[in-house]
C-alpha cells in the first residue's frame, strides 16, 4: 500500500490521500507505513487513504496517553478541563459544516442528519464541560470517631472503540465524560468511517487539550481494537458495536480487570395498543426505524400491534413509508441516504429474503430502488414485513437496515411477552392513551430505555444503555460521567 496512489481509471484523484493518526499531539503514520482506503457508499469512490495502525501503534498511543495523564493534564483543575471542553464544543460548532460533509460523504447519511449529529456532538461536549467541576465526593458518618470521605478519581488511560453508524456522535458520548473526568483517551474509529475522528482530534489540540490527552488510532478492529481491549496500560474500555464483538472485548479485558462498558445490538419493540393515537404513530414511526437507513441500535424494528387495529396500522404505516424520501445524501430534502457499504446492503437484502422464506410478506419495499439516479450508491428501499411471528429469525436478529416487522398481539400480557422475546433489551416505545397501561408496560419491558407516545428516548443528559445482551454500563448524563471515575474512600483518624 502506498500513501499517494495514482488515480484509478475513471476515478478522480483521492482528495485526502494521506490521513494520519493522532498520537501524542502529532500526526503520525502507522509503524509499518501501511494505509487503507475509505470508500464512499454514495458512489463507490475512494475518498481517503488512511494510516493503518497496528498493535505497536496502540502501544505508542498508550505511552503518550499515560505520559499526558501523569504530566500537565494531571495538574489541571476540573474547572480548567471543563472550560477546555467548552472551547472544544465551540470549535466543533465552528466546523459543523465541514464535519457534517465529511460524515455524510463517508457514511452515506443525509446531510440534514449529519448536521444535526455534529450539533449534538457539540452539545455533548458542552454538557460535560459544565459537569466537569460538579462531580463531588461524600462525607460518610462511619461508626468510629474519625472523618471519612470519598474522592472520585479518573481511571487513567481509557480506550474508546466506536462503530460506523453514528461515527462522531457515539465517539462524543465517550470522549466527553472520559475527558471531563480527567482521563486520557485512545479513540479507535470504525474502519468504514474514520474521517471525522481524525479531524476532531486536531480540533481538540486547537481547543487546548495537552498533547496525548486525546489520541486517535485507525486500523482494523481485529488488530487495533483487540490490542486496546487487551492492553494492560488501559484501565477502561468503552465500546459500541456488535454483541459478538462486545463479548470478545469483555474476554480480552479480563486480563487486567479493565472496567468495561458495552453498548451493543438491539431489536427494539414499538408496542401499539388499540387505544393509541394510531394516525400519529403511523406518521412518526417510519423514522424510528428507517432513519440512518435503519443502521441504528435503537431502531424500532418490531411493531407489536394489538390485533384489532393491526390492518389499519399496517395500511397507515405502509402509506407513510412510501412517502419517505430516499435519495442523494447531499440533497437537504433527503430523509434516507445509503447504507454504509454495499456489503452491508447485501446482508440486509439477505435478511429480507430469509424473512419471506420464513413466511413474512413484504408490504412495502424489499429491494433496491429502481431510480437510475441512485444506481451507483448502496441504496435500499425502506421495507415493511407483515405476517411475522416472534420465533422467526427476522424477528429475533438485528438486521441493522431499514426493515421493520409487524407482529400482532391480543392482550397486554402477550404484548409484554413478545416485546421481551429477544436476547436484546436496548430501547423501545409504547403507544397508548391509557396512562396506567403505558407505565405498566414501560416497567415490564426489559430494556434500558423506553419512550411513551413518541420514538425518541435518547438525550445527552439522561442515561442510555442496554439490558440483557444489549450491553452493560450507561452512556450520557451523569451516569456515564461517574463510570469514567473510580471511588476512593479516605478515613482520617482524629483521635
Ligand atoms: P463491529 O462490532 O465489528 O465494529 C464496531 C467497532 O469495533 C469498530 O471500530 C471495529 O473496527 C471494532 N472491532 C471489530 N472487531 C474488534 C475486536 N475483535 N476487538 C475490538 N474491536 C473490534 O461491528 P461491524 O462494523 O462489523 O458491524 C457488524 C454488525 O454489528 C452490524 O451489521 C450491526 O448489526 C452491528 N452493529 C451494531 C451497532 C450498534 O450500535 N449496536 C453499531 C455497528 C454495528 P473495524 O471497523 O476496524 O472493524
Amino acid at each position: 500500500m502506498t500513501a499517494q496512489p495514482p488515480a484509478q481509471a475513471g476515478q478522480p484523484a483521492i482528495r485526502r490521500p494521506a490521513l494520519k493518526m493522532v498520537i501524542g499531539g502529532k500526526q503520525v503514520s502507522g509503524a509499518d507505513g501501511r494505509t487503507f482506503d475509505v470508500v464512499s457508499p454514495v458512489d463507490g469512490r475512494v475518498i481517503a487513504r488512511v494510516a493503518r495502525g497496528g498493535a505497536e501503534d496502540v502501544d505508542r498511543a498508550v505511552r503518550a496517553a499515560r505520559q499526558a495523564f501523569d504530566g500537565e493534564w494531571h495538574t489541571w483543575s476540573q474547572t480548567r478541563r471543563g472550560q477546555t471542553l467548552a472551547r472544544f464544543a465551540t470549535l466543533i460548532r465552528d466546523h459543523l459544516e465541514e464535519l457534517a460533509q465529511l460524515e455524510s460523504e463517508n457514511m452515506g447519511k443525509p446531510i440534514s442528519s449529519a448536521r444535526w449529529e455534529i450539533g449534538a456532538v457539540a452539545n455533548v461536549m458542552e454538557y460535560y464541560g459544565g459537569a466537569a467541576n460538579k462531580l463531588m465526593g461524600e462525607t460518610i458518618p462511619v461508626s468510629k470517631p474519625g472523618f471519612d470521605f470519598t474522592l472520585r478519581e479518573p481511571i487513567g488511560v481509557v480506550g474508546l472503540i466506536v462503530p460506523w453508524n453514528f461515527p462522531l456522535m457515539l465517539a462524543s458520548w465517550k470522549m466527553g465524560p472520559a475527558l471531563a473526568a480527567g482521563n486520557t483517551a485512545i479513540l479507535k474509529p470504525a474502519s468504514y468511517t474514520p474521517l471525522t475522528a481524525i479531524r476532531v482530534a486536531e480540533l481538540a489540540l486547537e481547543a487546548g487539550f495537552p498533547p496525548g490527552v486525546l489520541n486517535v488510532v485507525t486500523g482494523p478492529g481485529a488488530i487495533v481494537g483487540a490490542a486496546i481491549a487487551a492492553h494492560p496500560g488501559i484501565g477502561k474500555v468503552a465500546f459500541t458495536g456488535e454483541t459478538a464483538t462486545g463479548q470478545e472485548i469483555m474476554r480480552a479485558a479480563a486480563g487486567n480487570i479493565k472496567k468495561v462498558s458495552l453498548e451493543l445490538g438491539g431489536k427494539s419493540p414499538n408496542v401499539v395498543f388499540a387505544d393509541a393515537d394510531i394516525e400519529r404513530f403511523a406518521a412518526e414511526s417510519p423514522y424510528s426505524v428507517f432513519d440512518n437507513c435503519g443502521q441504528d441500535c435503537c431502531a424500532r424494528s418490531r411493531i407489536i400491534v394489538e390485533r384489532s387495529v393491526h390492518d389499519k396500522v399496517v395500511e397507515l404505516f405502509a402509506a407513510a413509508t412510501r412517502k419517505v424520501k430516499v435519495g442523494d445524501p447531499a440533497d437537504p430534502a433527503t430523509e434516507v441516504g445509503t447504507m454504509v457499504s454495499f456489503q452491508q446492503r447485501e446482508t440486509v437484502l439477505d435478511y429480507v429474503r430469509i424473512g419471506q422464506e420464513e413466511g413474512g410478506r413484504v408490504v412495502v419495499g424489499g429491494g433496491i430502488p429502481a431510480d437510475p439516479a441512485l444506481a451507483k450508491g448502496a441504496y435500499i428501499e425502506p421495507t415493511v414485513l407483515d405476517r411475522v411471528t416472534s420465533p422467526m429469525r427476522i424477528a429475533q436478529e438485528e438486521v441493522f437496515g431499514p426493515v421493520v416487522v409487524v407482529i400482532p398481539f391480543d392482550t397486554e400480557e402477550e404484548a409484554v411477552r413478545l416485546a421481551n422475546d429477544t436476547p436484546y433489551g436496548l430501547s423501545g416505545s409504547v403507544w397508548t392513551r391509557d396512562i396506567g397501561k403505558a407505565i405498566r408496560t414501560a416497567k415490564a419491558i426489559q430494556s434500558g430505555v423506553i419512550s411513551v407516545n413518541c420514538n425518541s428516548s435518547v438525550h445527552a443528559e439522561a442515561p442510555f444503555g442496554g439490558y440483557k445482551m444489549s450491553g452493560t454500563g450507561r452512556e450520557n448524563g451523569m451516569h456515564a460521567f461517574e463510570s469514567y471515575t473510580q471511588v476512593k474512600n479516605v478515613y482520617v483518624d482524629l483521635s
